[in-house]
């Protein structure tokens, strides 16, 4: 059971993230919190995470962007969803603010990024048909497994449902990639779990993904932990791994050794180029591997997008976990 909280934002809403990959465009979280329930997710350090059971919906956001727009004498270019959340969590009154937020970013002619593990409903390809060139998504995913997903991230929604959203996306003329984050040492990152993932990917046309593999802090890494034993799948338990320093301003985590860290995004690579699935490290938490930023707000020229807007709804079904009401 998920309370949802209501909360009026009082400070500007529309503002730029400390991450280094974040910096260029303003970011936007719609809750404080979020029902999706990943173990590995990060935001449970944060001082203000409201707990598994609660998220925060900061219900007037709408309304408080349209004025900031108003307001504001240069609009922002893009707008990003959510460095600390997802805006599709299932949960309806989430659903509904977001789209109508994202709504008023669009018809404002500004462009939206997101990344989510969530559902996209009808409501928001019905808003993004008419915006395609305009929206910019990046679909996290990291197993077909549905043991594993269920483990790992209860809330989310199916793998097989992101590939479709990802193709209905790409469709419809959106620029829409996958984004195989965090990927766990001989977990989710072993060659029988990716092999699968990246043909399923390139069936949906799918070229491009950004990786990288996972990092524990303190509050969450019993629980990263004490899932992966229960799944019995602790080869390379967290304890093993070492502190490392991401890109400027991203922070810290325990994770794989650099060594380690590189055999394996070579291995993923070649893995992807044989499934026709070109493999971009993340950055910000691999400095020393990548050679280019992941994108993970999306290209900068939207006219780089390259994709043919085939004027299509495509409808993902969509899937609303029974056991959870609000
Ligand atoms: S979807 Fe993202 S923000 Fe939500 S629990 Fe999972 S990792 Fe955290």
């Amino acid at each position: 059971m998920i309370e949802v909280a209501i909360r009026q934002r009082k400070s500007p809403v529309l503002t730029p993230s400390s991450l280094p990959c974040l910096r260029q465009v303003a970011t936007l979280n719609v809750t404080e919190g979020c029902a999706l329930g990943c173990k590995y997710c990060y935001i449970q350090g944060y001082s203000h995470y409201p707990g598994a059971a609660r998220v925060v919906l900061y219900e007037s956001l709408p309304g408080l962007v349209a004025a900031e727009l108003q307001r504001k004498r240069r609009k922002p270019r893009r707008v990003y969803f959510s460095p600390s959340s997802d805006a599709f969590q299932y949960l309806p009154q989430v659903q509904d603010v977001s789209r109508r937020t994202m709504q008023v970013l669009l018809e404002a002619g500004v462009e939206v990024a997101f990344l989510t593990k969530g559902f996209v409903r009808r409501p928001f390809l019905e808003l993004f048909v008419d915006h395609a060139d305009a929206v910019f998504a990046k679909i996290g995913i990291t197993t077909l497994d549905r043991k594993l997903w269920r483990a790992m991230e209860p809330g989310t929604a199916p793998p097989e449902m992101r590939v479709a959203t990802i193709a209905a996306l790409r469709k419809m003329g959106v620029h829409a990639t996958a984004r195989l984050d965090p990927l766990i040492a001989d977990v989710t990152g072993a060659d029988e779990n990716v092999v699968p993932l990246l043909r399923a990917l390139a069936q949906a046309d799918i070229r491009e993904a950004a990786a990288s593999y996972i990092f524990t802090r303190t509050p969450f890494e019993r629980q990263v932990v004490a899932t992966l034993a229960r799944l019995e799948r602790g080869a390379h338990p967290p304890a093993s791994w070492a502190m490392q320093t991401f890109a400027e301003g991203a922070g810290r985590g325990r994770m794989i050794g650099l060594d380690q860290r590189s055999r394996r995004f070579a291995r993923l690579q070649a893995l992807g180029t044989s499934a026709g699935v070109r493999i971009r490290p993340c950055r910000c938490k691999n400095p020393e591997s990548a050679d280019e930023p992941c994108a993970i707000t999306g290209p900068a020229d939207r006219t780089a997008q390259g994709i043919r807007n085939q004027g299509e709804l495509s409808f993902v079904a969509p899937h609303v976990p029974a056991r959870v009401s609000t």
